[in-house]
C-alpha cells in the first residue's frame, strides 16, 4: 500500500481458526453463513494476527503491533495457530533488520498484539521507541490486568514511550488517536500524506463484516458499551472520509473502505 510519501506492507504473524463465536458472541452462525467468504466448511472464521510495516522517505521504519510471539496461546485453553509466518522473519524477508526499526506502535496491550515486545526479558526491537498509550500501561501493568501481557512489555524499560489524552502526532504523516472501549488505551494510528490516508485500526474491528455493525460486541471488549459507541464514531468518520481502514486480523491484512 502506498500513502502518499509512505509505504505500508503487511507482517503476519500466524492465522488462527476459531469459532466466531468467541470474538463476536451475540453473532449467530447463520449470519456468518449469510457472509459469502467469511467462515470456513468447519464452521471456524480464519484470524489472522500479525501487524504492519510503514516506511517513509526520512528513513523512519515503523512497526504496527506485534502479532503473538513464540508459541502463542491466543483463546484461553485454545489450540496454537495453524499457520505461523512469524513477523520477525517478515520483516527480515522486506530489507528491515530487527535493530534498524525506529518506533513500534501498540494499538493495545492484548497478548496477540504484544508477543515480539520481548523474548526471554529482552526487547525484540532494542533500538525502537514502544509508543503505548498510559491508560493500557496502568491497566495491563500497574494493575496486573493480565500477567502474560505484563511479563512480555515489561521487559521495554526505557524504549517504552507512554502518550497520554486524545491524540499526539509521531511525524508530520502520522497520528495516533485514543479509542478507549476494546481496552482503556486502545488507539487508531492515522497515516496522511499527499493527501491520501489510510487508518490502522488494532481491534477496533476483527473482520470487515463488522463495519456495518458496531454494535456487534467483542468478547474480548473491556467495556463493552463504550467499545460500540467508539467503532461507531469511527465507522461514521472514515466513511465520510472515504479513508481505507484495514486492522491486524483483517482477512490478508487487506484495507477496505467503508461504502
Ligand atoms: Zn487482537
Amino acid at each position: 500500500m502506498r500513502i502518499g510519501d509512505v509505504t505500508v506492507q503487511p507482517l503476519l504473524d500466524g492465522v488462527l481458526p476459531m469459532p466466531p463465536s468467541v470474538l463476536y458472541p451475540d453473532v449467530s452462525m447463520s449470519t456468518w453463513r449469510s457472509l459469502p467468504g467469511t467462515i470456513g466448511e468447519d464452521g471456524l472464521l480464519p484470524v489472522p494476527f500479525g501487524g504492519f510495516l510503514a516506511t517513509d522517505e526520512q528513513g523512519n521504519r515503523v512497526v504496527f503491533d506485534l502479532g503473538g510471539g513464540v508459541a502463542p496461546q491466543l483463546v484461553p485453553g485454545g489450540d496454537p495457530p495453524a499457520v505461523r509466518e512469524l513477523l520477525p522473519i517478515q520483516l527480515e524477508k522486506l530489507g528491515c533488520p530487527l535493530d534498524s526499526v525506529t518506533d513500534v506502535v501498540l494499538s493495545h496491550l492484548h497478548i496477540d498484539h504484544v508477543g515480539w515486545a520481548s523474548t526471554d526479558g529482552r526487547p525484540v526491537f532494542p533500538g525502537a521507541r514502544h509508543h503505548i498509550h498510559a491508560e493500557d500501561w496502568k491497566h495491563f501493568v500497574d494493575e496486573r490486568a493480565d500477567e502474560a501481557v505484563r511479563s512480555k512489555v515489561s521487559p521495554l524499560g526505557d524504549t517504552a514511550a507512554l502518550w497520554d489524552g486524545d491524540s499526539v502526532s509521531l511525524f508530520g504523516w502520522l497520528r495516533l488517536v485514543h479509542a478507549p472501549g476494546h481496552t482503556p488505551g486502545s488507539s487508531v494510528a492515522v497515516i496522511e500524506s499527499q493527501g491520501q490516508s489510510l487508518a490502522l485500526v488494532g481491534d477496533l474491528f476483527h473482520h470487515p463484516a463488522a463495519l456495518d455493525h458496531p454494535d456487534w460486541r467483542c468478547g474480548f471488549d473491556w467495556d463493552a458499551e463504550l467499545g460500540a459507541a467508539t467503532r461507531a464514531h469511527w465507522a461514521h468518520q472514515l466513511r465520510a472520509a472515504h479513508t481505507p481502514l484495514v486492522g491486524p486480523h483483517f482477512p490478508d491484512l487487506t484495507a477496505v473502505t467503508l461504502r
